[in-house]
């Protein structure tokens, strides 16, 4: 699957801690690289969400600092992974979740991850193809 942490995470030096809650639940981090995208690479990334009101601001602040994006390998990973997220909205996360633990609001929630096998592939390939 893919995962990113988010500018808000980056942001608060929280990279290390993230990817050892990945490590705890036995994901492999194959992958990974510390980047930071312009807007119309964000508008790409986010496009099944350009008809949502808060498509605009995802976008921006998606490509307002350093991002990590790794692709995490388990057993069901997608399913896994975003099991470990937690809910979109933080204050609806799960206790122990990331978007609990560390997520500052629905729109600064600290970690993306594919929520199919088919979006997994579509994503990994929009970081790490080439
Ligand atoms: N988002 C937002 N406002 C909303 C819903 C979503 O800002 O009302 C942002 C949030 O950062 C979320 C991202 O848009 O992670 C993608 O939304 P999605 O519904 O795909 O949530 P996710 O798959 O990340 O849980
Ligand atoms: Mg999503």
């Amino acid at each position: 699957t893919l995962s990113i942490i988010k500018p808000d995470a980056v942001e608060r030096n929280l990279i290390e801690e993230i990817k050892q809650e990945f490590k705890n639940k036995g994901f492999n981090i194959l992958k990974e690289k510390k980047i930071k995208l312009e807007k119309s690479e964000a508008e790409k990334f986010y496009k099944v969400h350009q008809s949502k009101p808060f498509y605009n601001d995802l976008c921006s602040y998606l490509s307002s600092g350093p991002i990590v994006v790794m692709i995490l390998e388990r057993e069901s990973a997608v399913v896994e992974n975003r099991k470990l997220m937690g809910a979109t909205d933080p204050t609806k996360a799960e206790e122990g979740t990331i978007r609990k633990k560390y997520g500052i609001s629905i729109d600064k929630n600290s970690v993306h991850g594919s929520d199919s096998l088919e979006n997994a592939k579509i994503e990994i390939d929009f970081f790490f193809k080439d």
